[in-house]
C-alpha cells in the first residue's frame, strides 16, 4: 500500500511514521509513505497558504489552490508508479466519524491520500473538487489535521501484511468483531496484592477462551452500551444475554 499525506507539517508526520512498529515496517518496505509540503505549491512570493474568510469572522482559511496543486502532483506521482488515482480523504472535524470498520475498508485500497487542514479549515471548494470522503477522528476540534491523518495512517497500516509480528492479534482486539477486548495480564502472577484471574493460569484453553469471550461481552455491555446494542442487534440476540 502507498499512503501520501498533504500537510503544512510534513516533518512532523514523517517523524511519527518513522518510529516504533510503523517505522520498522516502513524500513522493511511493508508499505510506502510520503509526506508533502502544501506550501511548496503556492504561487505567491510570500508562500502564503491562507487568507481571510469571506463573510468575516475569526482566523484564516487555507486557500484552495496550493492544496489542489499539491494533490494533483501526488496523483501524478502515484500514476507514474502504475497505481490508480489515490482515494482522497480530507481530514475535517465535520467529516464522518472514524471507526475500525472504516480502517479495514481503507486498508483494502492500493493507495490513499490524506489531506490535512489548519487554521479555521480549508476553502470548501477544494474539498468539493477533490474529496472522495471527509473523515473526523472524533467529536472535538484539533488545531490541525496532522494528528487525525496520523491516526488514520497508523490504524490502516497496522493491518498491512508484515507490519504486526502476530497479524492474527488484531482480530481479537477491541472493535474487530464489534466488542471491546477482554482484560490482559502479564507477569508477575500477583502485583500489589492483585492476583491474575486463576483461569488464565489453568492452561485449559477452552475455559480461557470462554472466560475471555464473557469478559469482552460484559465490558462492552457496561462501558459501551451503544456498541453492545449494535452487537446484539447484528446477531439477533437480546441485550440481556
Ligand atoms: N473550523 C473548523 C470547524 O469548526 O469544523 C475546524 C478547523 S480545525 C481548527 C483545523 C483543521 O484541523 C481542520 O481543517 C482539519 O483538517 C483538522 N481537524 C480538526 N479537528 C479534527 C477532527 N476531529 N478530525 C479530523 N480533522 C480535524
Amino acid at each position: 500500500m502507498r499512503i501520501d499525506i498533504a500537510t503544512l507539517f510534513p516533518d512532523l508526520c514523517d517523524t511519527v511514521m518513522s518510529e516504533s512498529i510503523i517505522g520498522r515496517a516502513r524500513r522493511k518496505e511493508c508499505f510506502e509513505l510520503h509526506c508533502h509540503q502544501i506550501r511548496d505549491y503556492t504561487l505567491n512570493k510570500q508562500r502564503q497558504v491562507d487568507d481571510y474568510p469571506y463573510g468575516g469572522g475569526p482566523g484564516m482559511v487555507m486557500n484552495a489552490q496550493p492544496i489542489h496543486d499539491c494533490c494533483l502532483e501526488i496523483i501524478r506521482q502515484n500514476e507514474a508508479q502504475g497505481l490508480p488515482r489515490p482515494h482522497i480523504v480530507f481530514m475535517t472535524a465535520a467529516g464522518q466519524p472514524y471507526t475500525e470498520e472504516k480502517a479495514r475498508q481503507l486498508a483494502q485500497l492500493p493507495n490513499l491520500l490524506l489531506v490535512c487542514g489548519h487554521y479555521e479549515g480549508m476553502d470548501e471548494r477544494v474539498i468539493e473538487e477533490l474529496a472522495d470522503e471527509e473523515i473526523s477522528i472524533g467529536d472535538y476540534v484539533l488545531t490541525g489535521g496532522e494528528l487525525a491523518a496520523l491516526v488514520v495512517a497508523d490504524s490502516v497500516l497496522r493491518l498491512q501484511p508484515g507490519v504486526l509480528s502476530a497479524p492474527e492479534g488484531y482480530q481479537e482486539e477491541s472493535y474487530w468483531n464489534g466488542l471491546l477486548e477482554y482484560p490482559q495480564y502479564t507477569r508477575p502472577e500477583v502485583w500489589q496484592g492483585r492476583a491474575v484471574p486463576p483461569v488464565l493460569l489453568s492452561g485449559h484453553h477452552a475455559n480461557i477462551e470462554a472466560w475471555r469471550a464473557q469478559q469482552a461481552r460484559e465490558r462492552t455491555r457496561q462501558r459501551r452500551p451503544d456498541l453492545w446494542e449494535k452487537y446484539c442487534k447484528d446477531r439477533g440476540e437480546t441485550e440481556k444475554e
